[in-house]
């Protein structure tokens, strides 16, 4: 017996296993290509035939694979070794996924717990690295020790499992408007002659106004309280206008600008004008 099996030796799979043996857990590996788990059994892993040995050598069993289908084609073969064990999805794909999944793992009599990893592989291992984790609750007090090895930020983020999902979509939402916003800055610089590595040089002392604006835009939005803002959505609207009315003007791509002149449009019409601007999740709730 091993204290975790893993099954998946991919870039991620291979980086989980890593972090498992430098913390010193012993650990049963599994691939479908076998030549993969070769440097984990350099370190002292066990190497498993099949996917259904792995799960039954231990306890915890973790899968990161391609997607959920992949990962149920493997898990179809192991089932009744499942029963009595904790079988953790560190595989990312949709809620609706993870429900059925737990669904099945209950129904084979495993404890399920559905993860999503936030770093990436070589960030593995270390303090910063989050994976963020849901389902039963007991499965994780025993299994946060495991993934807290395999990233010291872990969290529990409750019994639901189609939260973690969720999650990281919506931490990756502020992200995407970050670099399609840099991106419109860029294109406008260029087109005015203006250095990209001047613009750049610009930004650098707003990193924490900008992450202030998050937790202001988060807050309100929290409390839904919009009514007393240092500047009005309709105030941004203007200068979102003026900015694209010009960038169009003069044959500049202002796409960006575009998509959100239109939503502050819809949200003036609305009668959210004097409001904060993170008031325009009125249009989306
Ligand atoms: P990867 O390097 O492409 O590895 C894919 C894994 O899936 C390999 O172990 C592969 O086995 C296995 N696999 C694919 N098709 C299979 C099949 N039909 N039957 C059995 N096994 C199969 O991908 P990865 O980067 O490790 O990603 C794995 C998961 O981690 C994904 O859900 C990904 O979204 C998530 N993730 C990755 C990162 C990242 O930065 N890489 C970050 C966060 C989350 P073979 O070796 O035999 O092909």
């Amino acid at each position: 017996m091993t204290e975790v099996s893993l099954i998946g030796l991919g870039a991620m799979g291979s980086a989980l296993a890593s972090a498992l043996l430098d913390a010193g857990r012993s650990t049963t590996v599994w691939n479908r290509s076998p030549e993969k788990a070769e440097p984990a059994a350099a370190r002292g892993a066990q190497v498993a035939p099949d996917a259904r040995s792995a799960v039954a050598s231990s306890p915890v069993s973790i899968v990161c694979v391609d997607n959920y289908a992949i990962s149920e084609a493997i898990l179809a073969d192991t089932g009744p070794a499942l029963a009595g064990r904790i079988l953790i999805q560190l595989t990312s794909d949709t809620g609706t996924a993870a429900a059925e999944l737990a669904e099945w793992a209950a129904a084979q009599g495993a404890r399920y717990l559905d993860g999503v990893i936030l770093a990436y592989p070589s960030d593995m291992g270390t303090a910063g690295a989050t994976i963020l984790a849901a389902g039963d609750a007991d499965a994780w007090a025993e299994a946060e020790p495991v993934l807290r090895d395999l990233a010291g930020a872990s969290a529990y983020v409750g019994a639901n499992v189609r939260v973690p999902s969720m999650l990281s979509a919506a931490a990756i939402a502020p992200l995407l408007g970050l670099v399609l916003g840099a991106a419109q800055g860029a294109v406008m610089c260029e087109a005015e002659g203006f250095p990209v590595a001047e613009y750049a040089e610009m930004l650098r002392p707003l990193s924490g106004l900008l992450n202030d604006q998050l937790q202001h835009t988060l807050a309100t939005i929290a409390e839904n309280r919009f009514d007393d803002p240092e500047a009005a959505l309709k105030t941004y609207a203007s200068s979102v206008a003026d900015r694209t009315a010009e960038s169009r003007s003069r044959g500049v791509n202002a796409e960006f600008y575009g998509f959100v002149d239109d939503v502050l449009d819809r949200a003036i019409g609305r009668g959210l004008g004097d409001q904060e601007l993170s008031a325009l999740i009125e249009l989306w709730r």
